[in-house]
């Protein structure tokens, strides 16, 4: 009997463990839950509660093909060898099948496991899936890992153009296996500790039914992509694909949205457009971070990429902190931005931009709180994206902003939210505002006649600290 571990790939279609496991023999399906350790991940609610509906629907795509699941709670990772070889003797399991996860912890919970298994003559046979290419095969002349976007860019190019990366075949039903064993398909409740979006909002906001990402993907590549680079850096529209949650937890695959760029040109690397060309950049963005995060695993472990940024001061101010983290900050871009977090659990990628860089650099508080504050409110939350998102604001990532470009975020907001739309849907309070008042309310009208708070920095002021605090180093 072989068994699939799903992970972050909650999937049926276009899964590598699960196709290469149906073609060693019966199947059943294993899905762990450890709260505790998601928790110390500072995964969610929003997305633990995303991840426990999506898992629904992939026991009734499994049902079908009658390979029975079981859900396992095993709070911690470290119990998870010792845990798994009881299952898979209980089960008489002779291969464990599991997509590659490239965090330090997942890579350190797969070899302790793999070793456990392989002593009791189980294998645990792991498959490239969640990134474009194998992570660590992107190299350059000096076989060394490409640490400039543009240039690991141009080498992803290359190869996409030798070869489009091929989805997995379907896999087809299997006889019904006969179980005297308990499936034990109990849920957990997400950590209600901290703030999370209310459940039924997120349902509405977030569907989960057996098609849902690949309705999404289609109808961003028949509709949207054409305009995708034009457009997508303005909040108000909805000109992303807002596919970011379901391709987080592998509702959606890497191949399928490669696949679908190139669906109009028979499955050929032919770039038409403008638009395609910015999408498939960002994927590769996305493609970059996850190898950079293997690569240089220190990254993860709260260590900026540029090791002399270590030593910026930044500031202590945990009242600065909270205004940012609740939306008071005064600045109505900064403030929509972060009511759009707690309310949905997303954020337009411009916006993250912005407010991250007001934190680190207007504020000068360090980035690795604002990481945190994300990854605890964030539906699509990636330690990979995050951190690679967080560092090149902060200016101490690989390839990241030079520390004198800072953007200011009422510019940014004048530019990229004209007429203060995505101001006023979520910042009600200035919905009453016209277009020219709303981007900075305190220097239009008096501080009486506003039911909003003043600005917490003088933005011209903070910017001359963080320069100095970066020229410091
Ligand atoms: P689209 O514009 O449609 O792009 C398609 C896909 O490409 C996205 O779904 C995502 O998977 C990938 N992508 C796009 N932009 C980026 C990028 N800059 N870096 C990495 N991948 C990208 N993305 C996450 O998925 N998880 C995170 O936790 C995350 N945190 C971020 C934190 C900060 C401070 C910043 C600046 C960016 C962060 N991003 C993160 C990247 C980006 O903001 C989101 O991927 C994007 O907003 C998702 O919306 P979309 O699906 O409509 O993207």
């Amino acid at each position: 009997m072989q068994l699939i571990w799903f992970r972050q790939d909650l999937r049926i279609q276009d899964h590598a463990a699960l196709w290469h496991a149906t073609q060693s023999g019966n199947c059943m399906a294993l899905v762990i839950l450890s709260p505790e350790q998601w928790q110390r991940h500072d995964d969610s609610p929003a997305k633990q509660i995303f991840y426990l509906r999506q898992l629904e629907t992939l026991k009734s795509q499994l049902n079908q093909l009658n390979i029975p699941l079981l859900i396992k709670q095993i709070p911690l990772w470290d119990d998870v060898p010792h845990q798994l070889l009881q299952l898979c003797q209980q089960l008489s399991i002779n291969a464990v099948h599991a997509n590659i996860e490239i965090g330090v912890n997942e890579l350190k919970r797969d070899a302790q496991t793999q070793k456990k298994l392989e002593k009791h003559q189980i294998s645990l046979e792991l498959y490239h899936d969640q990134t474009i290419f194998p992570v660590g095969s992107i190299c350059n002349k000096s076989h060394q890992p490409y640490q400039v976007f543009s240039a690991f860019k141009k080498r992803c190019y290359e190869l996409l153009s030798i070869s489009l990366p091929q989805c997995y075949p379907a896999v087809a039903q299997q006889e019904k296996i006969q179980l005297d064993f308990d499936l034990g398909h109990a849920l957990i409740s997400a950590s209600t500790s901290m703030q999370s979006p209310d459940t039924d909002q997120l349902q509405q906001l977030w569907p989960v039914t057996k098609d849902y990402a690949l309705e999404v993907l289609d109808n961003f590549i028949d509709a949207k992509i054409e305009h995708y680079q034009q457009e997508r850096d303005f909040p108000h529209l909805n000109s992303t694909s807002q596919l970011s949650p379901y391709l987080n937890i592998g509702a959606v695959s890497i191949r399928q949205c490669l696949q679908a760029i190139f669906r109009k040109q028979a499955g050929y690397f032919h770039i038409d457009n403008l638009g395609q060309q910015t999408w498939l950049d960002e994927l590769l963005w996305r493609e970059f971070y996850q190898h950079i995060l293997y690569q240089f695993p220190a990254v993860s472990k709260h260590q900026p990429f540029k090791i002399n940024t270590q030593k910026i001061e930044w500031r202590n101010s945990e009242q600065d902190l909270i205004a940012w983290q609740q939306g008071q900050t005064g600045i109505p871009i900064v403030d929509a931005g972060m009511h759009q977090l707690l309310q949905t659990g997303w954020m337009h990628n411009r916006v993250r931009m912005i407010t991250a860089m007001f934190l680190t650099k207007n504020l000068l508080i360090d980035w690795r709180l604002g990481e945190k504050w994300f990854m605890q409110h964030l539906i699509d939350g990636n330690l990979a994206a995050n951190n690679g998102g967080w560092q090149w604001c902060a200016s101490t990532g690989t390839d990241s902003v030079p520390y004198f470009r800072i953007f200011n975020p009422v510019n940014q907001s004048q530019k990229f939210d004209k007429n203060g739309d995505y101001i006023r849907k979520w910042v009600p309070e200035l919905a009453h505002l016209d277009a020219k008042k709303i981007h900075e309310p305190y220097a239009f009208e008096p501080a009486q006649a506003l039911h909003y708070p003043r600005p917490i920095v003088d933005l011209s002021l903070s910017r001359k600290r963080a320069i100095e605090a970066f020229k410091a180093i």
